[in-house]
């Protein structure tokens, strides 16, 4: 009946669908959830979009991408221009002439360069055994202290001497007044959210909702000449060889009756004491409001709280160490014998992979499919 049936309306499988449905393949979507876009997926709270699986910022500088996604959705000007909160005092981030002009008073990009290099004198490590020496090896100490060291022990569970130097190869030291966070030639958040992108990309195409693969899988394979499968690919083998890790995250979301609660999408909490990393106000993600944000006099936050994962809750980032590396493999080698199923997507490649990379990866996988 079907040419592919399709399992999870995330961006890869809603990219697949909608590139095999112009190229005149009749497909299915499918998604366990009872919504589409999987982990882009925006719910509308009080009028503001609240990104439900964590903060997404789109940036690329693949133009065939944003061509691809432009046609589905129009992006605002939203620039990533995260401020770090250290006990009360705040700093720009990424490292930049502001944030240096905070931290010592400096005026110059050359007062800034040699206040650094001299930190790092001071330190004078030449091999750094742990993550604490690295950062300090880099950046020097006052950086290190206040901006680095919290968060990065919240993130890790541990304290930055017990982590391994090459958790931070290098870290970007920018001598211009620029808060902008990515390098990326094109950057934005879809109006209206990503919800109602992913919606314009499924537009005429048949879903699924509330449908778990696995419960019908027989039904479901005999509907269709070929699967593309998006969910996690140890599930799909029932985790014969056991499971593949990921690191976790916790989102505590609250309405707010006020109007601004902290006047920009992402504060970052670089102390220890504090007990998430980070917290996002969702409005400010979308661009055009008034200052205050008053035209929508409530607002919507979310708490971020690192934490560990265990099979059956959400998966977010996978690790990538040698252990679950070598077990992807051998995942890989039993993929690889499924002939009528294609593994995509960033659960079923076990991979991070940002927004644009995943559309990529989708958009590369048609043109090999459907040629
Ligand atoms: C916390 C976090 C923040 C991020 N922030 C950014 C960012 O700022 N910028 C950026 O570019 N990228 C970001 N990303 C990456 C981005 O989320 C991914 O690139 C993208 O969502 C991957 O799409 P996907 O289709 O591969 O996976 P998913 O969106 O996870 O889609 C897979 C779908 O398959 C469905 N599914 C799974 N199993 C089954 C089953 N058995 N039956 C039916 N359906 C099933 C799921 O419900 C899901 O909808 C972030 C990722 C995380 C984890």
């Amino acid at each position: 009946m079907y040419d592919y049936l399709i399992v999870g309306a995330g961006l890869f499988g809603s990219v697949f669908a909608r590139q095999a449905t112009d190229a005149g393949k009749k497909v299915l979507v499918i998604d366990k959830h009872p919504n589409i876009a999987g982990n882009v997926y925006t719910e509308d709270i009080e009028n503001i979009h609240v990104h439900k699986y964590g903060a997404h910022i789109f940036h690329t500088n693949n133009k065939e991408v944003w061509n691809y996604v432009t046609r589905f959705a129009e992006f605002n000007r939203f620039t990533n221009s995260p401020v770090a909160n250290y006990k009360g005092e705040l700093y720009s981030l990424p490292f930049n002439m502001y944030t240096f002009n905070k931290m010592w008073g400096v005026v110059t990009p050359e007062e800034a360069a040699a206040k650094i290099e001299e930190q790092r004198n001071e330190a004078g490590i030449t091999e750094p055994h742990n993550l604490e020496e690295q950062a300090i090896s880099l950046v020097g100490k006052d950086i290190y202290e206040k901006l680095i060291k919290g968060y990065t022990e919240k993130q890790w569970g541990r304290d930055c001497k017990d982590l391994p130097a090459f958790i931070i190869k290098r870290l970007p030291v920018r001598l211009t007044f620029d808060n902008n966070y990515f390098n990326a030639l094109y950057q934005g958040i879809p109006v209206g959210g990503y919800t109602k992108m992913v919606a314009n990309m499924l537009d005429g195409i048949e879903v699924r909702l509330d449908t778990d693969y696995f419960e019908n899988k027989t039904k479901l394979d005999a509907l269709a000449d070929k699967i593309v499968y998006t969910g996690a690919i140890d599930a799909y083998f029932e985790y014969q060889l056991g499971a593949l890790e990921y690191r976790s995250v916790r989102f505590e979301t609250e309405v707010l009756d006020k109007p601004n609660f902290q006047g920009n999408a992402a504060v970052n909490y670089t102390d220890r004491e504090t007990p998430w990393t980070r917290i996002i106000e969702h409005k400010w993600f979308e661009f055009g409001k008034d200052d205050a944000g008053n035209d929508i006099p409530k607002t919507v936050i979310s708490r971020e709280y690192s934490s560990e994962w265990k099979v059956g809750d959400e998966p977010y980032y996978p690790v990538n160490d040698e252990k679950n590396g070598a077990l992807y493999q051998e995942y890989k080698k039993l993929a690889d014998k499924e002939q009528k199923v294609i593994f995509g997507g960033r659960l079923g490649e076990y991979k991070y992979y940002d927004m644009d990379a995943v559309i990529a990866s989708a958009l590369e996988l048609t043109e090999k499919e459907l040629d």
